[in-house]
């Protein structure tokens, strides 16, 4: 699949689910209406899609939400999608995942064939991440990613950067996940979604907070890509990677590979636009996938060209309805 632009669109992620255990406060308000359940797909259906994308190219998969596993029984999707894996149609197959479900599933998701995990934590201290995230315990997180390192999976801790939250633990995280050999991941609040707060107060610009870090740490260049949107560096001090993900300040649509699909077969064919095409229709209208195709043929080709994120004074709501949660990180 080649966009518009010549960009190859190789990278699916797959929103499960619009729930979540967390209530984190950059990505939903407290009292958020969830999808009615008919209008979710079921989880044969998602692997259907999933299969569909795969044939057309794509080459990693990653599951997202919400939060991917309080889906009632995602495991058996992810099992139905590790077949890809095995016959090496799939390169990766990836979560990104707050962490609460891994003591119970990270065994099973390494049996599976999944190499590496992106889990958010934006902070290390137990009471501001209970602020943070509402809902959330970091003891349950932590013992989850014992559990995950254990099981032999690669880590990348993704921190929101929040201005008067966590803009003084930088330094932590970093000793924090290099320590323990994980990778850490800064990314920038994006305006996306009603939450009841202002982003303007949220909003760290992360040039600012690199040069912040680049007092106490040298950053070497890296030329380090994971497919996705991210730019590492490497830190002297701790031999660790530190990656930027900076989609306010620093333009990422240039090589965007990625397009996104949300549990009830809408697909994104950008984070930051509401352009979207119902996939779920062409789904259902029949067994064989050639309708599918079709409608995918025809979002691909609709790709834009980038989304238009601003946060001032004068932009204060957010750019795009829909909350992180609809499409996932
Ligand atoms: N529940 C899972 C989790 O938290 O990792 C997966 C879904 S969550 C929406 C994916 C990522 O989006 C998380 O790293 C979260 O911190 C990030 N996120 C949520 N809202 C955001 C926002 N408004 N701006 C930037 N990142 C956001
Ligand atoms: Fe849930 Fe993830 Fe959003 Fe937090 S960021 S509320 S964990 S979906």
């Amino acid at each position: 699949m080649i966009d518009p632009f010549g960009r190859h669109i190789s990278y699916l992620r797959v929103s499960v689910t619009d729930r979540c255990d967390f209530r984190c406060v950059y990505c939903m308000a407290e009292d958020m209406t969830f999808l009615p359940k008919a209008e979710v797909l079921s989880l044969e259906e998602l692997e259907r899609l999933c299969g569909a994308f795969v044939r057309r190219g794509v080459r990693k998969l990653r599951l997202t939400g919400g939060e991917p596993l309080v889906r009632k029984n995602v495991m058996s999707l992810i099992r139905g999608l590790g077949r890809h894996l095995d016959s090496g149609a799939l390169d990766e197959l990836t979560l990104t995942t707050n962490g609460s479900q891994l003591g119970k599933y990270a065994k099973e998701l390494a049996a599976i064939g999944v190499k590496r995990l992106n889990v958010s934590m934006d902070t290390l201290d137990p009471a501001k991440f209970r602020e943070l995230t509402r809902w959330g315990d970091l003891d349950q997180v932590m013992r989850g990613l014992d559990a995950a390192q254990d099981a032999g999976l690669s880590i990348k801790i993704n921190a929101v950067a929040l201005r008067g939250v966590n803009d003084q633990e930088f330094g932590d995280l970093i000793r924090w996940t290099h320590g323990r050999g994980m990778d850490l991941v800064l990314i920038e609040v994006m305006p996306m979604g009603e939450i009841g707060e202002t982003r303007l107060d949220q909003y760290m610009p992360l040039s600012l907070v690199r040069s912040e870090i680049a007092k106490d740490f040298t950053l070497e260049e890296s030329d380090y890509r994971t497919g996705g949107p991210a730019r590492y560096f490497r830190v002297a001090e701790t031999g660790g990677r530190l990656g930027f993900i900076t989609p306010l300040t620093h333009n990422f649509c240039e090589s965007c590979n990625r397009v996104r699909l949300t549990c009830t077969g809408t697909l994104y064919m950008c984070l930051g636009q509401e352009d979207a095409a119902d996939l779920r229709a062409p789904l259902r209208a029949s067994e064989s996938d050639e309708e599918l195709d079709r409608a995918i043929t025809a979002a691909i080709a609709r790709k834009p060209k980038g989304h238009d994120f601003v946060i001032d004074r004068r932009h204060q709501g957010p750019a795009v309805p829909r909350h992180m949660s609809v499409t996932g990180g």
